[in-house]
């Protein structure tokens, strides 16, 4: 069904602060600007953000939909 043709993946809103892992599958991961760290929960304006670029994502692919 060409599903992986679809727009770019958007970040899960739970993801990490410093990365983009979710919670679900985090444990320990390294960056480069918070080095070594455990899931840590997103601010809020990076939950606003994701929300907001997961919103306009389904509206852009509705309409490409065609
Ligand atoms: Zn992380």
């Amino acid at each position: 069904m060409g599903a992986r043709d679809e727009a770019p993946v958007t970040m899960p809103v739970n993801a990490c602060r410093h990365c983009v892992i979710p919670e679900i599958d985090h444990f320990q991961r390294w960056t480069e600007a918070a080095g070594w760290h455990g899931w840590k929960a997103p601010t809020q304006a990076q939950i606003k953000a994701r929300m907001l670029a997961r919103r306009a994502n389904r509206i852009m692919r509705k309409a490409g939909a065609r």
